[in-house]
């Protein structure tokens, strides 16, 4: 048997004991998350915040150790600590070829672990979790790279890259605004702008302890609420979830630039189509790519270029999941030992916010 931990309706999770999830095709591998953390979309739903109700088995975000792997699940070997993506991708249908990982063809209903849709693929807060298509959901952790600090690589840091560092290629030296307002995707977008070579970066929010991380980060900390507009920049980030940030980012986006929205909307709201229009601005909604982006948003964190460590704020025990997410604070890493090691993970002293 297996345990893995249960949202089961907002502030209650519960440990389950479940049949230890085997091989089922040749491509899966088995994997025991080791240091695991909370998606900022995990916060929203303990919090009763979102549509998705429980029970269902929580966590997408993780490293993990290698435990088996089908004859197909070539290029890794057990007792290997590894990235784990968030989502379900084939890595060869037309859409995974093309990048898109996270909207694969083989898998059209957004299927994903740690949530109830698209099927149920498990959660990244269990002893051990079985990951079809090892071959593209899974990456080495590179050597010297503490995995409580990588826990978030699954989703929320390489997001904060897609939502800022292609736009600084096209753009060198742009000045970025990022809305704050939830948790760890706006911060880690102001590191990667600052990491990017953005001209200024403001991070705006009204929580001081985040605005204290971003200019820990390198941003330039804006306390304040949405605003109608905070000035004219090329690219804005808007991950607050609030529809007043995201009409103030929008109306903060100069003429022609692009404007990302990633804090979730639950429902429809009002948008200042003329002004977009005037201006002629490029719009972006959506869940984080992803897989595709693990490499490049690595380089920064391994080239200490980007310091994710900055944005967690505690490590505890894996076995204390469930109290820990019961209230979760902003991005909690819960970690344990490796099978193949004595020493305690993350117990290193290491610096965190
Ligand atoms: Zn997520
Ligand atoms: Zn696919």
């Amino acid at each position: 048997m297996s345990r893995a931990l249960s949202f089961l309706s907002p502030h209650r999770l519960a440990w389950r004991e479940v049949p230890a999830p085997r091989i089922l095709h040749p491509e899966d591998a088995i994997v025991r998350p080791v240091a695991s953390t909370t998606c900022d979309l995990d916060r929203l739903i303990i919090e009763g915040k979102t549509p998705y109700n429980g029970p269902f088995d929580i966590g997408h975000e993780c490293v993990a150790e290698v435990i088996a792997l089908g004859e197909g699940a070539t290029g890794f070997y057990p007792g290997q600590l590894v990235i784990v993506s968030w989502h379900i991708s084939c890595g060869h249908c037309h859409r995974c070829r093309n990048g898109l990982n996270n909207t694969c063809a083989s898998h059209p209903h957004g299927a994903m672990h740690g949530m109830s849709v698209g099927g149920e693929w498990g959660g990244f807060f269990s002893d051990l979790v079985r990951v079809p298509y090892a071959r593209t959901a899974l990456l080495a952790l590179p050597p010297g790279l503490d995995p409580a600090h990588a826990a978030s690589m699954s989703d929320n840091i390489p997001f904060g890259h897609e939502l800022t560092v292609p736009h600084l290629q096209r753009n060198p030296g742009a000045d970025v605004l990022v809305m704050g307002g939830v948790g760890s995707v706006a911060l880690f977008a102001a590191a990667y702008a600052v990491a990017a070579g953005a001209g200024k970066v403001d991070y705006v929010d009204t929580d001081r302890r985040r605005l204290e991380i971003a200019e820990r980060l390198g941003a330039n900390p804006v306390e304040s609420a949405p605003r109608r507009r905070f000035g004219s920049y090329p690219i804005t980030v808007d991950a607050s979830g609030s529809a007043e940030s995201l009409a103030s980012a929008i109306r903060s986006t100069e003429p022609e630039g692009m404007c990302s929205s990633v804090g979730v909307q639950f429902g429809d709201i009002p948008f200042p189509m003329q002004e977009m229009y005037a201006k002629g601005i490029h719009f972006y909604t959506g869940r984080g790519k992803g897989r595709p982006n693990f490499e490049a948003a690595l380089d920064f964190v391994t080239a200490r270029r980007v310091r994710p460590e900055l944005v967690i704020s505690e490590i505890q025990p894996f076995d204390m999941a469930d109290e820990v997410l019961a209230a979760p604070s902003m991005k909690p890493v819960l970690v344990r030992r490796t099978s193949l090691s004595d020493t305690f993970l993350c117990d290193s002293g290491s610096e965190t916010a």
